[in-house]
C-alpha cells in the first residue's frame, strides 16, 4: 500500500473515531445516493475495471449501509427527504447504471442478504439487445487493439496521439465528446480492423424477465435513455425520444410508472433537464459527487460514485472510516 493510501487510512481512522464522518452526524438532513456499475468476481477481466466491484465489496458496503442508513429506493428516498422526512438514519439510495446481466447474478444476491432495494438505471432500448453499449463495446475493442501493440492506430484515428499510451479509459472518454455518427463510425472501424472480437458470457443485458422480477420483489427500475447516447445537443442527440420513449418502453413493458432518470455518462444540457420534466419523472441523478442538501434540484442529484479499489484495504474488504469519510462531505475527501 502506498504511503499516500496509509496517510489517508490514518486520517479516516481519526475522523470516524471524532464522530465527524459517522453517518449519523455527517448525513444527518442530507440525500446520500451511491453509484454502482457492474458487480464482477474479477473486476480486472472488464476493458473498464473502475467500474467494477467484486461481489464480496458489494456485500460489505451493504452491510455498512443497511446498519447506519434508511436504505430505499431512489424515488422512495427522494420522495420523503424533499417532503421533509428526516428519519433517525439518514437516507439512503442505492443506484446500479447501465442494466447489465452481472447485476442480477452477483449483485442481486447481495442486496437481498442485506435487506436493501436498490434501483437499477436501465437503457430502455437495449434490454432486447446482446450487443454491448457503446462505451463498453469500445472498452473491448480499445483493449484488444492495446494488447494487439496497435495503440497507435487508435491515437491516430482521434487526431491525439497521446492516447496511444493512456488506455482504455481515455479512449472511452474522448468518444463521449463525438456526435453520435461520428462515434459510431469508429466503433465501426474498429470492428472491422479486429475482425470482431469474442466477448465472455457476462457481457450483455438483464434481459425484461430478470427487471419484472426485480419490480416484483420492490426493486426500482429507471430510465438510462433509449440508447446510452450523450445527452448534448452539441452531439445531436434525439433528446425527445431518449427521455420520452424510454419512459414508455420501461412502463409498457413492466406495468408501472417510471420516475427516475439518470444521464448517460453524467452528461446533460438545459434541453435534457426540460425534457425531463416535461416527461414526467420525479428525480433525475448526475455521476457529479456529493451528497444532496433539502436545496438541491430533485432534477440534477449527486451521487457518491463508490469504487472497490479506492475503498478497499484487502481482497473484498471495506475499510469503513475511508467509506464513511467519501460519503460524509467532510473536507479532503478520501478519493
Ligand atoms: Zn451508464
Amino acid at each position: 500500500m502506498s504511503l499516500k493510501h496509509r496517510l489517508r487510512d490514518v486520517g479516516a481512522q481519526l475522523l470516524w473515531s471524532s464522530g465527524l464522518t459517522r453517518p449519523s452526524r455527517a448525513g444527518r438532513d442530507r440525500l446520500n445516493i451511491v453509484t454502482f456499475h457492474r458487480v464482477l468476481p474479477d473486476p480486472a477481466a472488464s476493458p473498464l475495471p473502475h467500474l467494477a466491484v467484486t461481489p464480496d465489496f458489494l456485500r460489505n458496503a451493504l452491510r455498512f449501509f443497511a446498519q447506519h442508513y434508511t436504505c430505499l429506493t431512489l424515488s422512495e428516498a427522494a420522495k420523503r427527504f424533499f417532503d421533509g422526512d428526516q428519519p433517525a438514519r439518514p437516507l439512503l439510495a442505492v443506484t446500479f447504471d447501465d442494466g447489465r446481466k452481472d447485476n442480477f447474478l452477483h449483485g442481486v444476491p447481495a442486496l437481498r442478504a442485506a435487506g436493501i432495494r436498490a434501483t437499477f438505471f436501465v437503457p430502455a432500448g437495449r434490454v432486447d439487445d446482446t450487443t454491448p453499449l457503446w462505451h463498453d463495446e469500445l472498452g473491448w475493442l480499445a483493449r484488444h487493439l492495446l494488447e494487439e501493440g496497435q495503440g497507435d492506430l487508435l491515437g491516430s484515428l482521434a487526431g491525439r496521439a497521446e492516447l496511444a499510451d493512456r488506455g482504455v479509459h481515455a479512449v472511452v472518454q474522448h468518444a463521449k465528446g463525438l456526435p453520435g455518427p461520428e462515434r459510431e463510425s469508429l466503433l465501426t472501424f474498429l470492428r472491422q480492423r479486429t475482425g470482431g472480437i469474442s466477448l465472455p458470457q457476462w457481457e450483455g443485458p438483464m434481459p425484461w424477465s430478470e427487471l419484472r422480477q426485480l419490480m416484483h420483489e420492490g426493486y426500482e427500475i429507471g430510465s438510462h435513455s433509449l440508447s446510452h447516447d450523450v445527452l448534448l445537443d452539441r452531439l445531436g442527440a434525439d433528446q425527445r425520444a431518449e427521455v420520452f420513449e424510454s419512459k414508455r418502453l420501461l412502463e409498457e413493458n413492466l406495468n408501472t410508472e417510471v420516475k427516475s432518470f439518470c444521464f448517460p455518462t453524467g452528461e446533460y444540457d438545459a434541453t435534457t433537464l426540460g425534457e425531463i420534466r416535461e416527461a414526467g419523472y420525479q428525480c433525475a441523478v448526475t455521476t457529479r459527487p456529493g451528497s444532496n442538501s433539502r436545496d438541491s434540484d430533485p432534477y440534477e442529484l449527486l451521487r457518491h460514485d463508490i469504487q472497490g479499489e479506492r475503498n478497499r484495504v484487502a481482497a473484498g474488504a471495506v475499510h469503513v472510516p475511508v467509506l464513511a469519510w467519501r460519503l460524509s462531505d467532510f473536507p479532503g475527501t478520501a478519493r
